[in-house]
């Protein structure tokens, strides 16, 4: 039980990376706010981890809207009454070159990917100062920190919220609150295969993602969950300011 009795909101929680982080983070003992758009994934995700014997709930939201960002951290205090993890987790993709995309396209990857973790950090902090420390993870990128070809935005994005994440650590280090950054490889999950059905030949192009890690396959959502618990959790207590890679080599090549 690695994060007994803390408190854990998670953005993008119902599905893929996030999902997998907000039933293990359960598992382990937190209460998670599971906060995504709205649609029923989310409370189907809380009846999950309910079912699992944990404890969660629903908290509808755009991470790109700033009243939404301070909404979900209120709904937090009002139900658990502190926030120890805040894991930024919800991003989109947009496999396009820069001259194929527009100012709406530009304007909502930054929005949600960059804007969404700033407003989300900027409404935390004042709460984990106030209670004495706290611990913050940012979904960046292996594309924070090599490029990728056709998705110049999303790389622009991924790269800084890496640096959102140092800057952060370097303001809080002194206040006991932890930051951190998850650099995700190619894992299997619902965005990717979007961005794979997005090719000319999907299958190929699964194929070829595949092929192309070093470790000879694709990450799955759980592993990547399995190094954010490690971050947020006590086992990781002088670690801050730090880009993980959790990419099967990739961004050692
Ligand atoms: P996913 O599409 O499975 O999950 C993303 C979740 O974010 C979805 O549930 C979606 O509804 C939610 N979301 C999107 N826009 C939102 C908004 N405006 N407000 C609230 N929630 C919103 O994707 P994933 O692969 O699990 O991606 C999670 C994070 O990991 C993203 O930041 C992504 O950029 C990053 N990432 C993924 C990969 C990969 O290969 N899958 C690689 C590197 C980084």
């Amino acid at each position: 039980m690695q994060l007994q009795n803390k408190i854990a909101l998670i953005t993008g929680a119902a599905s893929g990376i996030g999902e997998a982080s907000a039933r293990l983070f359960a598992k382990q003992g937190a209460r998670v706010v599971v906060v995504d758009l709205p649609g029923p994934a989310g409370e189907k995700l809380v009846e999950a981890i309910e079912a699992e014997g944990g404890t969660a709930f629903f908290q509808p939201a755009d991470v790109s809207r700033r009243a939404d960002n301070e909404a979900m951290i209120a709904a937090c205090l009002e139900r658990y009454g502190r926030l120890d993890i805040l894991f930024c987790n919800a991003g989109i993709n947009l496999p396009k070159l820069i001259t194929e995309s527009s100012d709406e396209e530009i304007d909502r990857l930054l929005d949600i990917n960059l804007k969404g973790q700033i407003y989300a950090t900027r409404y935390t902090i004042p709460v984990m100062l106030e209670q004495g420390g706290g611990n913050i993870l940012i979904t960046a990128s292996k594309t924070g920190l090599v490029a990728q070809r056709d998705s110049p935005v999303y790389c622009a994005s991924k790269g800084a919220a890496v640096m959102l994440a140092k800057a952060l650590a370097l303001d809080y280090a002194t206040r006991n609150i932890r930051v951190n950054a998850l650099c995700p490889g190619v894992i299997e999950t619902p965005m990717l295969r979007a961005f794979a059905d997005a090719r000319p030949n999907p299958a190929a192009a699964w194929k070829e993602y595949s092929e192309s890690q070093p470790i000879g396959r694709l990450g799955t959502p759980l592993e990547c969950a399995e190094a954010a618990l490690w971050l947020v959790s006590e086992a990781a207590s002088f670690i801050t300011g730090v880009a993980l890679p959790v990419d099967g080599g990739f961004t050692a090549m």
